[in-house]
C-alpha cells in the first residue's frame, strides 16, 4: 500500500504558505509506515519544533489501475474519509529552501492519520463531500471538494501516468486553507459532513 499526497489543491492554502497556485498537480508519496495505527495517538517527532496539522479528504482506490483517464476515475474509488497529512514545517522549509526533497518533513513515522471510511453512497452529498477539523472543539479547517484546484477524477487520472494505483492505495487530496502547529495534549477531531470520522490525541 502506498499514500499519494496533492500539495497546494486549495488556492487560500497555497497562498497562506505563500506558494504560487500551480498548473497541474503538485504530488508527493509516504511509505506504509507512515500511517498512524487505529486508536494510536500522534507523538510530535523530535526533530521538529513546529509541526503542522492539515485535514485532507482521502481517497481508497478499490481497482488497479494505469494511466486512467479521467472519464473512468470514478470507477477506481468508492470510499471516502478524512485524514491528516501531519507536516513538519520547519523542516520542511529548510528543505525547500535547498530544493531538496520534502520526504523527511513530510513521510516519517506517524505523519498520516485516517478515520473512518464512508462510503459515498452514505454521503448527502457525494459529488461534493464537506469536511472539517476541530482543534480543542474549535473549528479551524474547512473544506469542500467543490473548492479544490483539481478535483478528485482529475487526480487520479494525473497520478495514474506516474505511479500505477493498486487497491488499497490512498489518495490525500490536499488541505484548505487554515493549518496550524499542533502541541502536546491536544485533541483532533475530524467530520466528513457531519458525521466524526476520527479522534486523535497529540502526545
Ligand atoms: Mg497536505
Amino acid at each position: 500500500m502506498k499514500i499519494i499526497c496533492v500539495g497546494r489543491n486549495y488556492a487560500e492554502h497555497a497562498a497562506e504558505l505563500q506558494n504560487e497556485v500551480p498548473d497541474e498537480p503538485v504530488l508527493f508519496l509516504k511509505p506504509e509506515t507512515a500511517l498512524i495505527p487505529k486508536r494510536n495517538p500522534f507523538f510530535i517527532p523530535d526533530f521538529s519544533e513546529d509541526v503542522h496539522y492539515e485535514a485532507e479528504l482521502v481517497v481508497r482506490i478499490k481497482k488497479l489501475g494505469k494511466n486512467i483517464q479521467e472519464k473512468f476515475a470514478h470507477k477506481y474509488y468508492d470510499s471516502v474519509t478524512v485524514g491528516l497529512d501531519f507536516t513538519a514545517r520547519d523542516l520542511q522549509k529548510k528543505l525547500k529552501e535547498k530544493g531538496l526533497p520534502w520526504e523527511k518533513a513530510k513521510a516519517f513515522d506517524g505523519s498520516a492519520a485516517i478515520g473512518k471510511w464512508m462510503d459515498l453512497s452514505e454521503l448527502e452529498h457525494p459529488n461534493t463531500p464537506s469536511f472539517h477539523l476541530l482543534l480543542n472543539n474549535e473549528k479551524v479547517q474547512e473544506g469542500n471538494t467543490d473548492l479544490m484546484i483539481f478535483g478528485i477524477n482529475r487526480l487520479i487520472a494525473h497520478i495514474s501516468k506516474y505511479f500505477t494505483l493498486k487497491i488499497g492505495d490512498l489518495v490525500f487530496t490536499g488541505t484548505p486553507a487554515g493549518v496550524g502547529r499542533v502541541q502536546k495534549n491536544d485533541i483532533l477531531q475530524l467530520f466528513l459532513e457531519d458525521q466524526q470520522v476520527l479522534q486523535l490525541n497529540v502526545k
